[in-house]
């Protein structure tokens, strides 16, 4: 088993990652206030895996409630948030219980909303079963649902008690799945870590033959990275927006094409495409590395190429992000493999042209 830790004073949290760990029910035990905790999970998830994680609580002698959503990010939104709550209310869960998200980055987002909000706040452990989730949503406390006018509207920051991240989970997830999650994987490598890029490039056929020793790695340094961006700008008002790199292209294909079209990551993979090319384009970034970073985006399987919706809808669409501020887009763009910054007012034909270049 692999730990880390995320480490923001009386909230610190250790990430715990190796194969088997749902049968460990003492890994939640040790974090929970009373024997008693609420299991969100979804009708994919719950089959394959809520039982055994029902056995391993209760061997611990911990009483468990699950709470089964309907699966699809369809369903992260303020009704479903309810059936939580009932799920909660039902149950008398008090605020001793802990909620254990177990699933998927939608499951994580919403437990973990619920969570923050039943009863002003009870703990959470989140257990994710998605390579997405595993090295990107289950860590840094962000939680929200949707709303009909934007995705991630209305949510909160809380900070799970443990992340437990079961890496034999991962040999039940479709490919498609896998490859989104590599997107964010990669991200870490561009972002800081070229050491870690490297690494990727000579390891993305075992990683998508899903090698649990190269996955495992992958999922430590990939949660190493986010653990301390996190701990540096818990609440994203500076460094932790470079975990932004390639969504504000992506936001745009994925609003532009209407959610569920291209899975989150794949929209990510073709949004760095166009952050690289911009970067490069704008003379931070040498047409060399700008090359490998492409390449290795193909390599994952994910796209190079983003849908032609035309350049100005691009722009319209990446005005909506969530990311703008004060209507300023700020931009996260390349200056190496490993070096990224964050630029406000980067000329809009540049962006035209970038945009152009990756759309076929
Ligand atoms: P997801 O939760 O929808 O899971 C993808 C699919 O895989 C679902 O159908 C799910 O039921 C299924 N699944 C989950 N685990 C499985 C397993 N082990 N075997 C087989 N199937 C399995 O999608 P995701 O990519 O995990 O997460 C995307 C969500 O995460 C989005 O809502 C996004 O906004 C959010 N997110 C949050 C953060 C954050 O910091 N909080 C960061 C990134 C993404
Ligand atoms: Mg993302």
């Amino acid at each position: 088993m692999r730990k880390l830790t995320v480490s923001l004073g009386e909230r610190s949290y250790a990430i715990l990652i190796g194969r088997g760990l749902l049968d460990q029910g003492a890994l939640i035990a040790e974090v929970v206030r009373a024997p008693r905790v609420a299991i969100v999970t979804n009708e994919t998830v719950a089959p394959l895996y809520l039982s055994r994680l029902e056995g391993a609580l209760s061997a611990q002698g911990i009483e468990s409630r699950a709470i089964v959503l309907p699966d699809g990010e369809a369903f992260k939104n303020l009704d479903t948030l309810n059936t939580i709550f009932d799920g909660l209310l039902r149950g008398l869960c008090d605020r001793s219980t802990t909620v254990i998200a177990l699933g998927g980055g939608v499951i994580g987002d919403m437990a973990g909303f619920a969570a923050a909000t039943y009863q002003r706040g009870v703990d959470f452990v989140q257990i994710p079963t998605t390579l997405l989730a595993q090295v990107d949503s289950s860590v840094g406390g962000k939680t929200a649902v949707n709303h009909p006018l934007g995705k991630n509207m209305i949510g909160a920051f809380h900070q799970p008690r443990r992340v437990i991240a079961d890496t034999d989970t991962l040999s039940t997830l479709p490919d498609r799945e896998l490859r989104a999650g590599l997107a964010e994987v990669i991200k870490y490598g561009l972002i800081r870590d070229a050491d870690f890029f490297d690494w990727l490039e000579a390891h993305m056929d075992g990683l998508l033959g899903r090698d649990p020793t190269l996955l495992s790695e992958a999922i430590e340094r990939s949660c190493a990275n986010k653990a301390k961006i996190v701990a540096e700008d818990e609440t994203e008002r500076g460094v932790r927006a470079l975990l932004n790199l390639g969504h504000t292209f992506g936001h745009a294909i994925e609003a532009g094409l209407g959610y569920g079209e291209w899975l989150h990551g794949e929209a990510v993979g073709a949004g760095m495409v166009m952050a690289a090319r911009l970067s490069q384009g704008l003379g931070y970034l040498s047409s060399e590395q700008c090359e490998r970073a492409v390449a290795l985006i193909a390599d994952a399987g994910l796209p190079v190429t983003g849908p032609a919706l035309g350049a100005d809808r691009y722009l319209a669409l990446m005005a909506h992000d969530k990311k703008v501020e004060a209507g300023r887009l700020r931009l996260v763009l390349l200056r190496d493999i490993g070096d990224a910054e964050i630029f406000a007012d980067v000329p809009a034909d540049q962006i035209r042209a970038a945009i152009a270049q990756c759309c076929v």
